[in-house]
């Protein structure tokens, strides 16, 4: 049997995992997550906003956009995701304190501070009514610039949990924590094998004749690491980012039945607030970006900025309608955590080729190995992860891919 290791159990790597395992041409105990934090989704998928989107995304993404958000929807409706991971139709508003246009696409938001829902590459119906929680300055005007049912909230925690609990009951193996750190090759130079660490420093070997990287920001290391004479890299760049989950003081589960509501807020504050509302009584806040802090070694190795939190808490008092003027807010968590980024704004969903992998390394034909990646979702992972993973599997497997992706090769 030939094992394909999977770098990394995110929503990307669990993703993969899910949709592989689904294949009647892998058995799920040949597939192998491997992940070195302590403690699992202490990272973007764990603690990202968890808007979806069907179609805000650059036309090379749409395919995979599209797809993703279908599969979000069918997930939900076969595994309950609703009670599961809170998984609502979401209505996305803009907030504004003057009266610009919304429009454009891609992700120059994240890199110059502005607005995601530029993103969304609509014009706006005017004077939608804002959810219980928000608070309205006067001069203030909320937009609607979602069309309807083509935008959702999950919590991606939960999310990401129970993609892996569906993996693990299948019979796909998680070694955690443990990180790979070198691979071996056989007498025709093949990949053989993966060297692995496991937390208390005894190594082992993996046999394996495919490699998946899905480790997030830590991809271009996992790359260079296990393939130190490559003569290619992963294009992505860490981008940190604070986030902070209150209880919402006004949640009404009758009213939850609406839907959930997104708002994207203008730079009125040194950034541009994201604001979601979750099912359950949760609003989470974030949007306070920044390119100067480092990725750590470990997801868990790292604290949130005290600044930061405070900046963020000084939103919420600003925007949430809060009892006793901010003093009653209940702060259920606070984070940080790192988006992998690509100039480009497209993920890269890939084979590396053979000849990629530096002097002497192959990889066993007839599509039973390889070496792949999965990464660069930048803010859209959590959207984007079901068809990232469902493309993937059928890549590994040489299958055609359900969404066309060409655009998001290595290039
Ligand atoms: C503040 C914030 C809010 C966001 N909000 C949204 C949103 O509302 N909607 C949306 O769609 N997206 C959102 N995103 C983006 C989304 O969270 C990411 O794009 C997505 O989680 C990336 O998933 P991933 O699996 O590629 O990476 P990660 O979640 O980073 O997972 C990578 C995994 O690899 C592991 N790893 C590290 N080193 C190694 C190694 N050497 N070997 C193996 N594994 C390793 C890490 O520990 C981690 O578990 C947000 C991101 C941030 C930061």
């Amino acid at each position: 049997m030939s094992n394909t290791v999977i770098l990394g159990a995110g929503i990307v790597g669990c993703s993969t995992a899910y949709y592989l395992s689904e294949s009647p041409h892998t058995q799920a105990q040949s597939i192998h997550l491997v992940e070195p934090s302590p403690e699992l989704f202490h990272c973007a998928s764990g603690l990202a906003g968890g808007f979806l989107a069907a179609d805000w995304f650059a036309p090379s993404v749409t395919p995979l956009g599209a797809l993703s958000f279908k599969l979000h929807k069918e997930l939900a409706e076969k595994y309950d995701g609703k009670r599961k991971w809170g998984y609502s139709p979401s209505t996305g508003t803009s907030l504004s304190l003057d009266s610009d246009v919304v429009g454009g696409s891609g992700e120059d938001f994240l890199r110059n501070g502005t607005s995601r829902a530029q993103a969304a590459g609509a014009r706006p119906a005017r004077g939608a009514n804002g959810p219980a929680w928000l608070t309205m300055a006067e001069d203030a005007s909320l937009e609607i610039i979602s069309r309807e049912n083509s935008t959702a909230q999950v919590d991606p925690l939960r999310f990401s949990r129970f993609l892996l609990d569906e993996c693990l009951s299948r019979g796909v193996q998680l070694h955690h924590p443990a990180r790979a750190i070198s691979v071996s090759k056989d007498v025709k130079d093949t990949l053989a094998s993966v060297r692995m660490c496991a937390e208390d420093g005894t190594e082992s070997d993996l046999p394996c004749t495919r490699i998946v990287i899905t480790a997030g920001a830590w991809s271009p290391k996992v790359l260079s690491t296990l393939f130190p004479s490559a003569n290619t890299r992963i294009p992505t760049a860490p981008l940190a980012g604070h986030s902070l989950l209150l209880k919402n003081p006004h949640y009404n589960p009758e009213a939850e039945e609406n839907g959930c509501h997104a708002v994207f807020a203008t730079d009125t504050l040194g950034f541009s607030p994201e604001l979601f509302s979750r099912v359950g009584g949760e609003i989470y806040i974030a949007g306070l970006n920044s390119t100067q802090i480092s990725l750590p070694d470990v997801a868990t190795d790292i604290k949130p900025d005290d600044r930061a939190i405070k900046r963020l808490k000084d939103c919420a008092a600003a925007m949430v309608n809060l009892p006793e003027g901010g003093e009653g807010m209940h702060v259920l968590r606070e984070s940080l955590c790192f988006r992998p980024v690509t100039s480009s704004g497209r993920p890269i969903i890939s084979r590396i080729p053979d000849e990629k992998l530096g002097v002497g390394m192959s990889t066993r034909g007839d599509n039973e190995g390889g070496v792949f990646v999965a990464a660069g979702h930048g803010a859209w992972g959590i959207s984007q992860a079901p068809g990232t993973g469902l493309c993937m599997a059928e890549l590994i497997e040489g299958r055609p891919t359900s969404a066309n992706i060409q655009a998001l090769s290595l290039r």
